[in-house]
């Protein structure tokens, strides 16, 4: 093991090397960078819209004109990529927007990756933002079904990939999606493409502002029939290993800071690159109790950031990516 119980005290004295800056830099053992970090963005038909989601501060709908702006500053934050959520023009019950070619997120990875071509761009794949009831798949008599939404998750996943994306990351949790996009991939000339799985994701109360941004809220019942009961950490073991065994490159745990435990877990279990969602609620906490001057904004954002990797993240996801990045400048300068 890596840590032996210390000699004890007085020969011991832990405080020495907590003595100064230079000396507990020295010592850290868990290091934030940019490149820890995937940007959250949430593209809206139209141009030169740039709308502040009202529960997420610093958080805004943009427009694939805006988009594209967005995703050059942060590619020169240093940070690696974006990951992409799209609000179309108009939503029907099978969510066709979600894999039509012409779609909001395949016009968006065009524009971006035109632009700013070395930004990873990662699209996530799902239905609520595109069906009109809201629900992550297709309904049928008041019950999500999984396979034939699966066949379409697979369809928008290669027109993802067909429009330019560096990766596709499937947040449904429905069975089986990834073997089926992995399989739709293979076939059409995409066997290098990545997919991270929203592999272990709950059905969670701190989606509440996401979707707000996302437009996503389901217009009947809830989402517990597909996402995680927030109990369970042994069945996230069962649905990360299946994700893998389906072709997962990356495994992601969501929400992140109540299930800490879950990626400490997945990481040591599986050795995986693994990605921690920090999410909306996670996000807005924080800004929201800075605003009342309870916390120091800046400083417990950093602290959550470190809490997360050092869990085991490898990756973050985070709508503080660019604020993290502009710390991390600062205290280096
Ligand atoms: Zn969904």
């Amino acid at each position: 093991m890596r840590t032996p119980n210390p000699p004890s005290f007085p020969s011991s004295r832990l405080r020495r090397l907590r003595m100064t800056e230079a000396l507990r830099s020295m010592v850290r053992e868990t290091e934030l960078s940019a490149t820890d970090f995937i940007y959250p963005l949430f593209v809206v038909p139209g141009k030169g819209i740039r709308k502040e989601v009202s529960s997420m501060p610093g958080v805004f709908q943009l427009s694939i004109d805006q988009l594209v702006r967005e995703c050059a500053e942060v590619r020169e934050l240093g940070i690696p990529a974006v990951i992409l959520f799209g609000i179309p023009e108009a939503k029907d019950e099978v969510g066709s927007g979600a894999y039509a070619e012409g779609g909001i997120i395949q016009q968006a990875v065009r524009a971006v990756k035109k632009d700013v071509p070395a930004l990873v761009v990662i699209t996530d794949v799902c239905l609520c933002e595109y069906t009109s009831h809201g629900h992550c798949g297709i309904v049928r008599d008041g019950v999500i079904v999984n396979d034939e939404s699966v066949e379409l998750l697979a369809r928008e996943a290669l027109t993802h990939a067909q429009a330019g994306a560096d990766m596709v990351a499937p947040s449904d949790m429905f069975d089986g999606r990834v073997k089926a996009i992995r399989e739709i991939l293979d076939k059409n000339a995409f066997p290098d493409l990545p997919i991270m799985s929203y592999a272990a994701k709950y059905a969670s109360g701190f989606y509440g502002p996401f979707r707000e941004a996302a437009e996503s809220t389901p217009k009947f019942g809830d989402r517990r029939s597909h996402q995680m009961d927030p109990a369970n950490a042994d069945e996230a073991m069962r649905e990360v290993a299946q994700d893998i065994a389906e072709g997962a490159d990356i495994v992601m745990v969501k929400p992140a800071l109540p299930y800490l435990d879950v990626v400490s877990r997945v990481k040591r279990r599986f050795g995986m690159p693994t990605a921690a969602y920090n999410v909306s609620g996670e996000y807005s906490m924080i800004k929201a109790a800075a605003k009342m001057g309870w916390i120091d904004g800046e400083r417990v954002m950093m602290e959550v950031l470190t809490g997360i990797k050092r869990a085991g993240a490898d990756l973050i996801l985070t709508y503080f990516a660019k604020d993290a990045v502009e710390v991390l400048r600062r205290h280096k300068g």
